[in-house]
């Protein structure tokens, strides 16, 4: 982790040729100021200048915006934000469309066309919804237009929710293949204190270590934390999974956004994460990032060292026990003895079977389920492990 030593500190250097996909995130405090629940018009309009300027420049950009809940209270003059599940899918309709008539007038204002896309979890976990929702980002963004994305409130249930527009932004950075990752906020970076409370507080420049996301996460829930602002955790999470998917991540303030154009020019603006290596085949990038696990299978060191060093398939034999209810042909964390993750996968059976066969060998399989049943519990080709670059072809290859 970097701390702030002294400007001026260059994160990268970015050729001044390279063409760079990039995804923007802002949410409803940044978009509405924070006392009166109105639009931030200057903070808006800025923004908008600036993604026009990076498309004049070549660069791909897609906006993720919230605010449909908020607007759509304001307009019906709701004095909090909705309880009950039909009332803020009602809500969001109503602010939805307002929303985007701002955008398209600002951005309308700069000869900028946009579009709006509205997600639900399903459109990136089903793998044939994952592969359209990504040709059609990349129809958009090859037309010249800025896709402005959100969830789809107003029809997703609970159990098909992002639940937050950071989480979101970083499937959809990883979903095309973005270089960057932008989660605007009202803090300019994170620091190592609050620095509101704390004058030793120390700002954060760089953090290039998946450990240093997790200790950072550990003090975010926790009392007296650090933080200029709320939301925080979401946002270390968001960072956790577009870096495991390549994506360079920045949290940094969202009334500035020129910042971003100096931010891809190498400058140290606000806090950035480096990213990992990037699962390159389009299959396991979508195995990575694109299915949200269901379960967690424990293995011994053994079957640790078998998946981690030599490659192998994920074997019965090697689980120890296991978390939650999963079906075959859910997504699954697999962790190691001391439970820390080291890869995600596919399972080739439901929690129920696995529960009987775990410590058995393969051979043994059909006599306890009484039916001839997968070799392995993961397929190689069904399995990620965390920093996996063997893999060198498109990452659309296979799309
Ligand atoms: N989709 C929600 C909205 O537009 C926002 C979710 C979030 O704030 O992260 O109001």
């Amino acid at each position: 982790m970097l701390y702030c030593q002294g400007y001026p500190y260059r994160c990268w250097r970015l050729p001044v040729s390279s063409v760079q996909t990039l995804v923007v995130k802002i949410g409803t405090s940044s978009l509405t100021g924070t006392t009166s629940g109105q639009f931030a018009l200057s903070t808006l309009a800025a923004l908008v200048e600036t993604l026009c300027v990076l498309r004049q420049q070549g660069h791909q950009v897609v906006l993720v915006s919230s605010g449909a809940v908020g607007i759509g209270c304001r307009r019906l003059n709701l004095a909090e934000r909705p309880k009950t599940l039909a009332m803020k899918q009602a809500v969001a309709a109503v602010g939805q469309g307002r929303l985007m008539r701002i955008y398209d007038d600002l951005f309308s204002a700069l000869n900028q066309p946009i579009a709006q896309v509205l997600l639900t979890r399903s459109d990136l976990s089903l793998r044939s919804r994952y592969v359209n929702s990504y040709r059609t980002f990349r129809q958009l963004l090859q037309l010249g237009v800025i896709p402005i994305v959100n969830e789809n409130d107003t029809v997703a249930v609970e159990e098909l929710k992002f639940g937050d527009n950071d989480t979101l932004s970083a499937l959809v950075a990883s979903l095309i293949g973005a270089q960057w990752l932008f989660l605007l906020t009202d803090v300019d970076r994170l620091y190592s204190a609050d620095p509101r409370s704390n004058p030793e507080a120390q700002p954060i420049i760089a953090i290039d270590r998946l450990a240093d996301i997790q200790a950072l996460k550990a003090g975010a829930g926790g009392q007296g934390s650090a933080w200029g602002t709320g939301g925080m955790l979401t946002k270390l999470e968001a960072a956790q999974i577009a870096t495991a998917a390549g994506v360079r991540t920045v949290i940094t303030d969202g009334r500035q956004p020129h910042t971003i154009g100096q931010a891809l020019a190498g400058e140290a603006v606000g806090t950035q994460f480096a990213p990992s290596p990037k699962p390159s085949r389009a299959r396991k990038r979508w195995i990575a990032v694109g299915l949200a696990p269901s379960g967690r299978i424990h293995l011994d060191r053994g079957a640790t060292q078998a998946i981690l060093k030599r490659g192998k398939s994920l074997l019965a034999a090697g689980i120890t026990h296991l978390d939650g209810n999963f079906e075959g042909q859910d997504a699954v964390v697999i962790c190691d003895d001391s439970g820390t993750d080291i890869a995600r996968g596919i399972v080739n059976y439901s929690a129920a079977d696995l529960q009987l066969i775990l410590g058995h060998r393969s051979e043994d399989i059909p006599g306890i389920l009484g039916y001839e049943g997968a070799d392995t519990v993961v397929h190689r080709d069904n399995l990620v492990v965390a920093a996996d670059d063997s893999d060198t072809d498109e990452p659309w290859d296979d799309a």
